[in-house]
């Protein structure tokens, strides 16, 4: 089995080529190193199983291979918002071209989609029916609309063409081989606490969202990848839901450090609460999360103090 991953250098992307020649697969790993890094590949370059291509997902490209797993897009709020438009065509140029290689060479080919199609939810938790309160406008509509499209364009792919798809819906995920200046609320606050550093909680952090620990993820995204009986959508992620300030709390119960909490400006459009029903996923791949948040804590921490030579 050949196995293209675009945004295979970044923090889920590295994860996955892993498992994947764990598993057997010969992988191409294809990234344009906006904010993946080859040091997340580099116990991988050996490997006489994988191919490392920097290419950006907006040009076309061939591969000969029989799955697709479409990871390539930043996804923290500070990198998606970095270069707007950039962000868009990444989502949907990208979809569009990795879609007509899928049809192309007949490979299956999933997306990672995320739980910013449903926006600032008004449903909760947040089935795979719920359509979504996203603003079209906003700071965040980069990142949400262009996953959107995306979606439709798998689901359009796969109405005219036959394209073999799969779709998940991603809920925050963290763990090692986050960038420490990443910009997502795991990493800043670790680093922050590692660093001594006022951990900066936006709004009052009453905020809520649910965090899955990056192995878990990868088990859920490759079990959907190899079962035959949905396209999806299929929400993946841990349904054990925390405020923001209850996440912070955590981390410096289990970080020895004089930093304390600090509040800063709410960013616009910044979802009030997240969570997954993650029924379908139970039901379909017969998968559920194993770690909790502070085991998985504890596994991404010393990853960052390592990071930050401490
Ligand atoms: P990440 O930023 O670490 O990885 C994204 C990778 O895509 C990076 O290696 C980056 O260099 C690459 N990339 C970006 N633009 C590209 C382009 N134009 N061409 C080629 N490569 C490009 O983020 P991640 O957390 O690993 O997320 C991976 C995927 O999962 C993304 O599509 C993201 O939207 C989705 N997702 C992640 C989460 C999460 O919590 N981690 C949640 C929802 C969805
Ligand atoms: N957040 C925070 N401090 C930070 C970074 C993020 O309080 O230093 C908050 C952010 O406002 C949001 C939540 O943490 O409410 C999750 O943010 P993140 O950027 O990780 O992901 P999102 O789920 O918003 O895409």
């Amino acid at each position: 089995m050949a196995t293209l991953v675009t945004g295979g250098a970044g923090f889920l992307g590295s994860h996955l080529c892993e498992r994947l020649l764990d598993n057997g697969e010969e992988v191409i790993c294809m990234d344009n190193f906006f904010t993946g890094r080859k040091k997340n590949l580099l116990h991988l370059m050996d490997h006489s199983n994988f191919e490392l291509v920097r290419h950006d997902v907006v040009d076309p490209f061939k591969a000969e291979v029989d799955r697709i797993y479409n990871l390539a897009c930043p996804a923290s709020p500070v990198y998606y918002q970095f270069n707007p438009i950039k962000t868009v065509k990444t989502s949907v140029v990208g979809a569009i071209n990795s879609l007509g290689l899928a049809k192309r060479v007949g490979a299956r080919i999933l997306q990672a989609s995320t739980s910013e199609v449903y926006g600032d939810p008004e449903v909760h938790p947040q089935p795979e029916s719920y359509r979504g309160n996203v603003n079209p406008i906003g700071l965040r509509a980069c990142y949400d609309e262009g996953k959107r499209c995306a979606e439709t364009l798998f689901f359009d792919y796969h109405r005219e063409n036959k394209v073999d798809v799969r779709v998940v819906r991603i809920f925050n995920t963290y763990g090692p081989r986050m960038l420490p200046n990443d910009g997502r609320v795991v990493s800043n606050f670790i680093v922050q606490a590692l660093k001594g550093e006022d951990l900066t909680l936006y709004g009052d952090g009453s905020q809520t969202r649910s965090f899955c620990f990056v192995d878990d993820l990868i088990e859920a995204m490759i079990r959907t990848m190899e079962q035959e009986t949905t396209v999806g959508p299929i929400n993946i992620g841990n349904p054990v839901e925390f405020t923001i300030r209850e996440l912070a709390e955590s981390i410096l119960n289990k970080i020895d450090s004089p930093s304390k909490i600090i509040e800063k400006p709410l960013p616009s459009d910044d979802p009030t609460q997240r969570k997954p029903d993650i029924s379908l996923a139970k039901q379909v791949l017969d998968w559920n999360p194993k770690v909790d948040l502070g085991d998985g804590l504890d596994r991404t921490i010393p990853y960052f103090r390592q990071c930050l030579n401490l």
